[in-house]
């Protein structure tokens, strides 16, 4: 069980958040808010907010805060949220990260610990340009560093694999930039309020036996 149990990840696209949120919602039975996945869904809708969103995530730049956050304060009330919740590319800027502070004081609830997957960039375009997500369920794989066990084939739901449109090499380069000058700020302010946990590991195993001995 998780004592700390209401948690940020933080990192550049393609640092792992998806896909340690992974493993720690299947061991711990926490929530998976992913902003990005909720977009993507609003997208394929094409509901008014996907209809917002969707030119702007092409182009790898931030949709506007307060839709974003409007959708995580809704997710946040969902009942799967009380035994703990993992955000999953949210905050992305000090903006949503004060808003985020505001919807929980209001809810009763705080973050316990923010935990930041550091991976230098020229790993990140890497790993981006090769990811691979499955059209059926949540699983991410990765042509080099952890293909399916049949190529294009989902080893869990037997769906279809995709490429981002996003992860295409010249879009991954823009959401770095972004990372840097939007998100990274994050890093500095969860550390002063003594939440940071910055991972040492850097392979999946690592990270969640280290997240572990830090979170339970
Ligand atoms: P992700 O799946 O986390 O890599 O997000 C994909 C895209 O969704 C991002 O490049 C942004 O365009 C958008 N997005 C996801 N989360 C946020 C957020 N917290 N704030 C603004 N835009 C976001």
């Amino acid at each position: 069980m998780l004592t700390r149990k209401n948690l940020i990840f933080l990192g550049g696209p393609g640092a792992g958040k998806g896909t340690v949120s992974n493993r720690m919602i299947a061991k711990y039975g926490v929530a998976h808010i992913s902003t990005g996945d909720i977009l993507r869904a609003e997208v394929a809708k094409g509901s008014p907010a996907g209809r917002e969103a969707g030119a702007i995530m092409k182009a790898g730049g931030l949709v506007p805060d307060a839709l974003v956050c409007g959708m995580v304060g809704e997710r946040l009330k969902q009942p799967d949220c009380e035994k703990g919740f993992i955000l999953d590319g949210f905050p992305r800027t000090i903006a949503q990260a004060d808003t985020l502070n505001s919807i929980l004081a209001g809810m009763g609830k705080k973050i316990d610990a923010v935990i930041y997957l550091n991976v230098p960039d020229d790993e990140i375009l890497k790993r981006l340009t090769s990811r691979m997500n499955c059209r059926g369920c949540d699983a991410i794989y990765n042509k080099i560093f952890m293909p399916p066990k049949v190529a294009g084939i989902c080893d869990k739901c037997g769906s279809e694999l995709y490429q981002r449109p996003d992860d295409s090499l010249e879009t991954a380069k823009s959401r770095l930039a972004v990372f840097h000058k939007q998100t990274q700020p994050l890093i500095d302010y969860y550390d002063k309020l003594g939440l940071l946990h910055t991972c040492k590991s850097t392979e999946l195993d690592g990270i969640v036996a280290e997240l572990a001995a830090v979170l339970e």
